[in-house]
C-alpha cells in the first residue's frame, strides 16, 4: 500500500511545537515542508530588518526538520506543481490574518481544489480566530478592555504537542536560501545581530524560558523600565511563529500557578499578549488600518512634510536624548522597547507633526519585529486616530518620560554614548547644563550631540494648533 503525501506550506508558524497544520499533516502521512517566498502584494510588511529574521530562521527550521523545500513566487501554481511532482493529495497550512493575505489563501484554495487538491487550514497565530469574538450586539470590538475581557472568557486552546517522528517527501527543483536573497547588503546594517538574537524555534523556546524564569517577576510595574531587562523580547519570535502564542500564555498561567506571587505580573503579561490579538482582530475587521486613518477627522489634519527633520528623528539626532536613545537602539538592534516606541512616535507625530504614516514605514522596514497589524494599530494609537487609541492632546514630553522611566539614565548613556559622562540632573536636559558641565563631560552641543531641532514647548502648542485647526472633534 503506497503512503499517503501531502504538503505541509509553512508561513508565519516556523515552528514544529503546537502546529495544527503540521500535525494534521503528518496524521495524513508523509509530508513536503514548504516555504514560498511570496511576492510584495502579500510580503509588503517584510522589511530588511524582518528579511534579516526571516532567512534566519528559515535557516533554523530546515535543521530542525532536515529538510525544508523553498520556492518562490505565486503559492497555487508552485504547490500545484510540486503536488504532482511528488503525488502530495492534500495541502495543509496555518491561516496568515493581513488582508492581502486573505485575498491570497482565498485565491489558491480555489485554484489548488480546482485542480483536485484537498487543502484544510488551521488556527495557528493567535489565540483565537479573529472572527469569533464579538460583542454583545455580534460586531467586533472597537475598544480594548472589553474585547479583553471576552478574550478571557474563551477557552484558549490546548496546545499540540510536537510531533515525535516527520517522514519526509523531498522534491527537485528547490531553491537555496541564497536564492531568494533575503539578507540585506546596501546597505547591511544587521552586523552583530546574530549575537542579540536567535532566530528559530529553539531561539523563541530559549528566550520564554528565560523570561519566565528571571523577567516575569515585577512585570507589571517594571516593563516601561527601558533601562531593565522585565521585557520578553519575544515580539519577533512571535511575528514569525517560531512560538504559538497559546504555548505563551499557558506558559506564563503555569509560572504563576506554580508561584501564586506571580498572579498579577503573569496577568499583565498575558494582557500584552492580548493587545497583539486585539490588534489582528482590528486589522482583519477594519482592513484599511495600515494605509487609512481610522478616524477619518485625522484626514484633514495639517502634517508637515520635512526630509530633515524626519532623517534626524531616524538617525537619533532630534538633540532629545530618550528619542535618540530608541532610534539607535532601533538601528543597532532591530528592536526598540515599547514605552520608547510611543515616545519616539509621539515625537515624530506631535513635535514634528509628521503624519504617522513616515513612522510606521520607518519601523516596518527596521524592526526585526514588524507586524502590519501591530506596527499599524500601534502608530495610530499613538496618533490619536486608531480605534481606542490615546487622545491626540496628549504629548509625551520626551524628557520628563525619560527622568521618569529610566532614572538613573543608563538607557541613554547605552545608546548616546556621548552623553555618557554627564552627571544624571543633565542627562536628559544637557542643552541646560552649564558650559563647564558640558566641559567636564566631553559635551560640545551641536558638535558631538545636537542642539533640540525643536522647542519642545513651541512644539507642543504647534501640535494642538493643528488639531484647532481642523475644527472637528478628535479631543473627545
Ligand atoms: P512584552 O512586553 O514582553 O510583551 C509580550 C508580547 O505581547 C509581545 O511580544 C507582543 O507580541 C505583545 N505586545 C506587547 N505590547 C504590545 C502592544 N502594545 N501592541 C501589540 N502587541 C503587544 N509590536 C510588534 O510586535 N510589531 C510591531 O511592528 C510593533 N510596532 C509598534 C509601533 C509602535 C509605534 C508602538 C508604540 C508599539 C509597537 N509594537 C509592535 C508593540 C510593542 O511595542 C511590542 O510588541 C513590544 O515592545 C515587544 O517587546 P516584547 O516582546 O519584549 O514585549
Amino acid at each position: 500500500m503506497s503512503i499517503q503525501k501531502s504538503i505541509l506550506w509553512f508561513r508565519q508558524d516556523l515552528r514544529l511545537h503546537d502546529n495544527a497544520a503540521l500535525c494534521a499533516a503528518v496524521r495524513h502521512g508523509a509530508v513536503l515542508p514548504l516555504f514560498i517566498l511570496e511576492d510584495e502584494d502579500v510580503t509588503a510588511a517584510l522589511g530588511g530588518a524582518g528579511r534579516w529574521w526571516l532567512h534566519h530562521s528559515l535557516a533554523a527550521l530546515k535543521r530542525s526538520l532536515g529538510d525544508l523545500h523553498i520556492a518562490q513566487g505565486e503559492p497555487a501554481a508552485i504547490i500545484a506543481d510540486l503536488a504532482e511532482k511528488t503525488g502530495a493529495t492534500a495541502i495543509f497550512w496555518n491561516r496568515r490574518y493581513e488582508p492581502d493575505a486573505i485575498a491570497r489563501d482565498t485565491e489558491t484554495k480555489a485554484a489548488l481544489s480546482e485542480v483536485g487538491l484537498a487543502t484544510k487550514s488551521f488556527s495557528g497565530a493567535l489565540l483565537t480566530e479573529p472572527w469569533a469574538v464579538k460583542n454583545r450586539s455580534g460586531q467586533p470590538f472597537k475598544v480594548y478592555s472589553p474585547f479583553w475581557r471576552a478574550l478571557q472568557a474563551r477557552e484558549i486552546a490546548a496546545i499540540n504537542p510536537k510531533p515525535e517522528t516527520i517522514s519526509l517527501v523531498s522534491a527537485s527543483g528547490g531553491l537555496s536560501l541564497s536564492d531568494i536573497d533575503l539578507l540585506p547588503t546596501k546597505p547591511n546594517w544587521t552586523a552583530g545581530w546574530e549575537t542579540i538574537w536567535s532566530p528559530g524555534e529553539d531561539g523563541a523556546r530559549e528566550r520564554l524560558a528565560q523570561f519566565l524564569d528571571s523577567g516575569i517577576e515585577g512585570y507589571a510595574t517594571l516593563r516601561d523600565r527601558p533601562d531593565l531587562e522585565n521585557v520578553s523580547h519575544l515580539s519577533p519570535h512571535l511575528h514569525f511563529g517560531e512560538v504559538s502564542p497559546a504555548t505563551v500564555w499557558w506558559a506564563a498561567m503555569d509560572a504563576a500557578a506554580r508561584n501564586p506571587s506571580l498572579e498579577k505580573d503573569g496577568s499583565k503579561f498575558r494582557a500584552e499578549l492580548a493587545w497583539r490579538e486585539f490588534s489582528h482582530h482590528l486589522l482583519y475587521h477594519f482592513p484599511k488600518l495600515p494605509t487609512e486613518n481610522w478616524k477619518p477627522a485625522f484626514d484633514a489634519y495639517p502634517w508637515v512634510q520635512d526630509e530633515t527633520q524626519l532623517t534626524a528623528w531616524q538617525k537619533g539626532k532630534t538633540g532629545y536624548p530618550l528619542v535618540d536613545a530608541g532610534m539607535r537602539e532601533l538601528w543597532q538592534t532591530g528592536y526598540m522597547h515599547n514605552r520608547v516606541r510611543m515616545v519616539v512616535a509621539s515625537f515624530l507625530i506631535k513635535h514634528l507633526r509628521h503624519h504617522w504614516k513616515h513612522g510606521e514605514r520607518w519601523f516596518r522596514d527596521t524592526l526585526v519585529d514588524a507586524d502590519l497589524a501591530n506596527n499599524s494599530a500601534s502608530w495610530q494609537w499613538v496618533a490619536g486616530s486608531g480605534a481606542d487609541a490615546a487622545p491626540y492632546f496628549r504629548i509625551f514630553n520626551p524628557t520628563t518620560q525619560g527622568e521618569k522611566f529610566d532614572p538613573d539614565g543608563a538607557y541613554v548613556r547605552k545608546w548616546c554614548p556621548e552623553l555618557a559622562r554627564l552627571p544624571d540632573q543633565f542627562i536628559y536636559k544637557p542643552h541646560t547644563a552649564p558650559p563647564e558641565i558640558l566641559n567636564a563631560a566631553g559635551v560640545r552641543l551641536g558638535v558631538d550631540y545636537p542642539l533640540p531641532i525643536v522647542d519642545h514647548a513651541k512644539a507642543r502648542q504647534a501640535a494642538l494648533d493643528g488639531l484647532q485647526q481642523t475644527k472637528h472633534d478628535f479631543v473627545q
